[in-house]
């Protein structure tokens, strides 16, 4: 299967890289976290694997056991420093053009610190 073709311009590159600033949460060494950049929540937090990996779908089928398994650990441990275990929170990853991914680079939103309602907006037909 031919893997996506990612961009080394996009901009979740570039704040891996250090060329762009971002507030930090969380680092290791494959994966990276920090507070989105437009909050649509009170806590919002994207964490991103630190490999070239366009999406969830080429983060799950070329990604390996090892970085898998850092990223979920990741996105457990930040949500449970952050305090949102107890409240709660929701984490949601925007996959390909009906999904409205903007940055193509595969990363999960972590949303928390208050109530989020149900689900989301179903599609308008
Ligand atoms: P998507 O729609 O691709 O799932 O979400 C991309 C997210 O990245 C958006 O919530 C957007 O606000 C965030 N974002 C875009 N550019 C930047 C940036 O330069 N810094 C940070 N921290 N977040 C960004």
């Amino acid at each position: 299967m031919a893997s996506a073709t990612y961009d080394d311009d996009n901009i979740f590159a570039k704040i891996i890289r250090g060329e762009i600033p971002c507030n930090k949460v969380f680092e290791n060494e494959h994966v990276l976290a920090f507070h989105d950049i437009s909050p649509q929540t009170p806590t919002h937090v994207l964490v991103i694997p630190k490999g070239r990996y366009v999406s969830s779908d080429d983060f799950a089928a070329q990604a390996s056991d090892t970085e898998i398994a850092a990223f979920v650990r990741a996105v457990g441990a930040i949500a449970r420093d952050l305090g949102l275990v107890d409240p709660g929170y929701r984490i949601l990853a925007n996959h390909g053009r009906d999904a409205h991914q903007e940055v193509p680079h595969f990363h999960v939103h972590i949303f928390g610190g208050g109530d989020l309602g149900r689900m989301i907006k179903p599609p308008q037909h």
